[in-house]
């Protein structure tokens, strides 16, 4: 009984090795797939991003999209990075959408990356800076039956971006674009009179990094640009996906076979500047679009190599919790915002009685790509720029640093910014609905877990 079972399993053995040899005679290339879904709403949704909207989105200036790049590496290994012209996304939908690719493509939760571009034109979403208005009923009627629609238009864009997936060659580089300011150490006012002086203080990251994906005979497919700066150039009543809406749409024309993403960097602390027209965000757009192409007509590398995706959460803690005096004061006060302290005030006091002393601690998305001889890193939240720069600066390689991504749950910020204080560091958490700042030490754990993740993702 023992021998033939040890010669079917020396037989499988045989086949199996067979089949790899076979694989190596033969190498497949890289092979890229896209796929996009308009997700422009209709007017009458209530817009988010700012505490002072009175009434709802009047109409489109520009449409919204989600789009999708999937890669896979010569052996099969996939994955989908989806693109939103949105201002936020919760864990719980871009886990509905990976769960959904999961059962349809077996991809794992770490193969598929989510990043929004924080566009402040776009709808607001169930869950979402939970703490900045209490809808009216209709209101939030329709912000659920939008995200509905959002979760299958991403999942169909998804599903179309792996099953166009066809050999590609894959090849990045990188230039600048100088339209984002730190806004906490300029005012919005002087910076122009201090950029023409060369005299803009604090820390940016000008960094235009550019993917493109071109068939075999050199037709370009695909271009996704990346750049850490807040996409809030506008703040009217009407859908627009501003500077980087603007960015996809002029190198849309630029390069009419290609579908072109926006991936933001960690752009939390930084401006457009100037800001306030459409005709600014064309101008950033334009500029964008220009850096994209300088540094496609520049030196790119190609990806060689394999993929790989690694995906984990890092606990964070909020480092105070309001008494019941101040959130009822938060929800009495007269005071600027007062519909925004109002929200805050309900929305942490419902958090407190549906999960008590858990409120206090928050799964906080991180994520690494490797493709080939390329890293990516994907942090939630709106992330402040010296992540971007630090991560970039300690990590041997190559490395792009995403924010925004998975899930928009707070501003990250650094630890210098935490003790500053003021918006990004303390304030923010009102419109984002948490009980407080984050504690200390959070750009530590989330420094050296995606340093980890990183590595693992390279096979280190
Ligand atoms: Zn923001």
């Amino acid at each position: 009984m023992k021998l033939p079972r040890f010669s079917l399993v020396a037989l499988a053995l045989w086949i199996a090795a067979a089949a790899v040899t076979g694989a190596a005679s033969a190498p497949r290339s890289w092979q890229a797939g896209t796929g996009r879904e308009l997700i422009t709403p209709p007017a009458g949704l209530w817009m988010t991003g700012y505490a002072v909207r009175t009434h709802p989105a009047d109409g489109t200036a520009q449409e919204l999209w989600v789009k999708a790049l999937a890669l896979a590496d010569p052996a099969g290994q996939r994955g989908v990075l989806l693109t939103f012209d949105l201002c936020g996304i919760t864990r719980e939908i871009s886990d509905t959408i990976a769960a959904e690719l999961q059962k349809s493509h077996g991809l794992p939760r770490s193969a598929v990356m989510f990043n929004v571009s924080h566009t402040h034109c776009s709808p607001a979403l169930e869950g979402s800076i939970a703490g900045l208005r209490i809808l009216p009923p209709d209101g939030v009627a329709k912000s659920a039956e939008y995200r509905k629609q959002l979760e299958v238009r991403a999942v169909k864009a998804a599903r179309a971006a792996l099953t166009a997936l066809a050999p590609a060659t894959i090849s990045w580089g990188e230039d600048q674009a100088t339209f984002g300011i730190n806004r906490r150490a300029n005012t919005e006012k002087d910076a122009p009179a201090l950029r023409a002086a060369g005299q803009l203080k604090g820390p940016s990251d000008p960094r235009v990094p550019v993917l493109a994906v071109r068939t075999a005979d050199g037709v370009l497919r695909a271009l996704l640009v990346s750049y850490a700066c807040h996409n809030t150039t506008l703040s009217f009543y009407q859908w627009h996906g501003d500077y980087a809406g603007c960015a996809q749409a002029e190198l849309e024309v630029r390069h009419p076979t290609a579908t072109v993403l926006f991936a933001i960097g960690c752009g939390a602390d930084i401006n457009p500047n100037p800001r306030g027209t459409v005709e600014l965000a064309e101008q950033h757009g334009k500029a964008l679009a220009d850096a994209a192409d300088r540094a496609l007509a520049g030196k790119l590398t190609t990806v060689e190599g394999v993929f790989s995706s690694a995906f984990e959460d890092v606990t964070l803690t909020f480092s105070r919790h309001p008494t019941d005096e101040q959130l009822r004061e938060a929800a009495e006060k007269q005071q600027p915002n007062r519909e925004m302290h109002q929200a805050w005030a309900a929305y942490v006091t419902a958090q407190k009685k549906a999960k008590g002393e858990a409120v206090m601690r928050y799964a906080y998305p991180i994520q690494a790509w490797t493709i080939g001889n390329l890293s990516w890193t994907a942090l939630g939240g709106e992330v402040v720029v010296d992540y971007g720069l630090r991560l970039r600066a300690e990590t041997p390689g190559n490395l792009w640093v995403f924010g925004y991504s998975n899930d928009i749950m707070a501003y990250i910020p650094n630890e210098r910014i935490l003790k500053e204080g003021r918006y990004e560091g303390d304030t923010s958490m009102i419109p984002y609905g948490r009980p407080g700042p984050w504690s200390s030490g959070l750009e530590e754990k989330i420094v050296s877990k995606a340093g980890e993740l990183i590595r693992r993702t390279r096979g280190q």
